[in-house]
C-alpha cells in the first residue's frame, strides 16, 4: 500500500512517521508512505499556494492550482484522493478498514482557512473529519487517518491478532486490561485473568466489554452482533445488575 500526504509543513508529518511504528512498517516495506511539499507543485517565483477569499473576510485559502498539479503528478489508477476537512464525513474505525483495502491513498491537508472549493468539487474522491471540532491544519488529521490505516495492514503491528481484539473491531469497546503486579495500591488484579481458563477468560472479557460499552457509548449496541444471550445480559444491566454478578452465566 502507498500513502502520501500532501502538506505545506512536511516537518510536522515527516517527524511523527519517522518516530513510530509506521516508520517501521516504511523501513519493512510494508507500506510506502511519502510525504509532499505542496510548495513543490507551485509555480512562479515565490511559489505561492495561498491567496485571499473572493468575497471578503479574513484569512486566506488554499489555490487549487498546486493541490492539482501534486495530485496530478502523484496519481495512480488505483488512487483515492482523500481531502481532510472538518465538514467531512466522520471518520471511523470502519472508515479506516475500508480505506486499508485500497493501494493508494492521497490524503490533501489544508490549511489557513480552509481549500478553494474546487479541489472538493473536481479532485477529492472522498472528504474526512477526524471529529467535531477545527485544527489549524490538515497534517494531524492526515496523521490520524495514516496511523488509523496502516495498522490494520498485515505485518504492521507485531500480534497479528491485537487490530481484531482493539475497540470498535467487534462494534464494542474493549474491556479492561491489566499487567502486572496482580495488586497495586490495594486494586487486585480480577481472579479470573489469572487462572490459566483461556475460555472463561474469553468470555469474562466478552461481558465486560459490552458492560463498558454500555455504559460509556449505548448507541454501539444498536448495531454491534449480540447473540441472544448477550442480548439478555443488556436487559440484565438495565435492570441494574454489574458484569461480576451476571458473567459465569453468559456462556
Ligand atoms: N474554515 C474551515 C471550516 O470552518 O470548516 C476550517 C479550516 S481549518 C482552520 C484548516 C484546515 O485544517 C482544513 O482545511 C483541514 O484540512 C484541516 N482540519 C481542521 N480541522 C479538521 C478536522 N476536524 N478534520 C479534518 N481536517 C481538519
Amino acid at each position: 500500500m502507498r500513502i502520501d500526504i500532501v502538506t505545506l509543513f512536511p516537518g510536522m508529518v515527516e517527524g511523527p512517521i519517522a518516530e513510530s511504528i509506521l516508520g517501521k512498517a516504511r523501513e519493512r516495506g510494508l507500506v510506502d508512505i511519502r510525504v509532499v511539499n505542496l510548495r513543490d507543485h507551485a509555480t512562479g517565483k515565490h511559489r505561492v499556494t495561498d491567496d485571499y477569499q473572493f468575497g471578503g473576510g479574513g484569512g486566506m485559502v488554499l489555490k487549487p492550482e498546486p493541490l492539482f498539479a501534486a495530485v496530478e503528478a502523484l496519481r495512480t489508477e488505483e488512487a483515492r484522493v482523500v481531502l481532510l476537512d472538518p465538514r467531512g464525513r466522520r471518520f471511523t474505525q470502519a472508515i479506516a478498514r475500508e480505506l486499508s483495502a485500497v493501494g493508494h491513498l492521497i490524503l490533501l491537508a489544508g490549511r489557513y482557512e480552509g481549500v478553494d472549493e474546487r479541489v472538493s468539487a473536481a479532485l477529492a474522491d472522498d472528504e474526512l473529519s477526524i471529529g467535531d471540532y477545527v485544527l489549524t491544519g490538515g497534517e494531524l488529521p492526515a496523521l490520524v487517518v495514516t496511523d488509523a490505516v496502516a495498522r490494520l495492514i498485515p505485518g504492521v503491528l507485531g500480534d497479528a491478532e491485537a487490530a481484531g481484539r482493539d475497540s470498535f473491531a467487534s462494534g464494542l469497546l474493549e474491556g479492561p486490561q491489566y499487567t502486572r503486579p496482580e495488586e497495586f495500591r490495594g486494586l487486585r488484579v480480577p481472579d479470573v485473568l489469572l487462572s490459566g481458563d483461556h475460555a472463561k477468560i474469553a468470555r469474562w472479557r466478552r461481558v465486560h466489554a459490552i458492560w463498558r460499552t454500555w455504559r460509556r457509548r449505548p448507541e454501539l449496541l444498536e448495531t454491534a452482533a449480540l447473540t441472544p444471550a448477550e442480548q439478555k445480559l443488556v436487559e440484565e444491566f438495565r435492570r441494574g445488575k454489574g458484569p461480576d454478578e451476571v458473567w459465569t452465566r453468559s456462556a
